[in-house]
């Protein structure tokens, strides 16, 4: 269900994929991050323009799940994102096809959407890419909002987040799991904690996170945690000779979230990319 956070701010945090939203303006609405979930995604688009033209999207990370639906934002206002984002954009890895991992989801989690979800050559011919990118920190005005486009690298190398001082407002995006597993495998851990350290010194009293129900500020020391908790328990693990199987069968942190709605049958594959990505890294420190 969209829901609003602050006046004029919305966000859709209970379906599977990210969480994302869009924020009214005195000049029209601006998207960050689509659903990856067709119907959701349709019914978004619907919700937005109701509030009037939607003018600007932002994609907030490469990751499928906040980019995928802008396949279904066709013709709605200029993309916007991090160079890194269009460079990545549904790339696809051996280790991942993101067009198959969308497709997987829809008769599970949206099996309305079976018939809208369009078929690959339709689908690659024409992905709404953004159109606008930027390497640093970025600035967009529109209307009687400002949109503080704020490059936070760690969890992906072009990742942002999203602040609307007058709103008092932060799109987290993927820098905070709220209540849910973190997924950091791809992830620089350092650089994200650096990250977080930036989102403190914000004038905040909402963010929604990239995953996890909408929360107060207090959930940047907590993400903080999160990733210091990992890092040490994969680092004690290590240092007492355990190998990178025991340290994944024995995780203590398999206990402490779920994964995020629709991906519960993850955990396992959460923990053992977790612990394989932070094992490599601390053994080639
Ligand atoms: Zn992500």
């Amino acid at each position: 269900m969209i829901r609003e956070v602050t006046d004029g701010v919305f966000a859709e945090t209970d379906v599977r994929g990210c969480n994302p939203g869009f924020v009214v303006t005195s000049e029209g609405v601006v998207v960050i991050d689509t659903p990856q979930l067709p119907t959701r995604a349709v019914e978004m688009r619907k919700a937005a323009e109701s509030h009037g033209p939607i003018v600007y999207l932002i994609n907030t990370e490469h990751h499928v799940d906040h980019i995928f639906g802008n396949y279904f934002f066709k013709g709605a206002g200029t993309v916007i994102s991090h160079d890194y984002v269009l460079q990545e954009f549904m790339t696809v890895y051996p280790e991942i096809n993101p067009y198959e991992y969308a497709k997987e989801a829809v008769p599970t989690d949206d099996p309305d959407g079976i018939g809208l979800f369009p078929d690959e050559e339709a689908y690659f011919a024409d992905m709404n890419q953004p159109t606008v990118t930027f390497s640093a920190d970025a600035t967009l005005r529109l209307g009687d909002l400002t949109f503080e486009l704020i490059a936070t690298p760690g969890h992906t190398p072009g990742q942002i987040a999203v602040y609307i001082p007058q709103k008092k407002t932060l799109f987290a995006s993927d820098n905070i799991f709220n209540g849910v597993q973190t997924w950091h495998y791809t992830s620089n851990i350092n650089q994200w904690i650096d990250s977080l350290k930036s989102l403190k010194k914000l004038d905040l009293e909402f963010i929604v996170p990239g995953h996890g129900p909408v929360c107060g500020p207090d959930r940047i020391d907590a993400q903080m945690a999160v990733l210091h908790e990992w890092q040490y328990y994969v680092a004690d693990c290590m240092a007492r000779g355990m190998s990178e199987s025991d340290c994944i069968e024995n995780c203590k942190i398999r206990d402490r979230y779920s994964v995020d709605i629709g991906q519960e049958y993850m955990l396992h594959h959460v923990i053992e990319n977790n612990v394989k990505s932070l094992y490599q890294k601390l053994a080639c420190a």
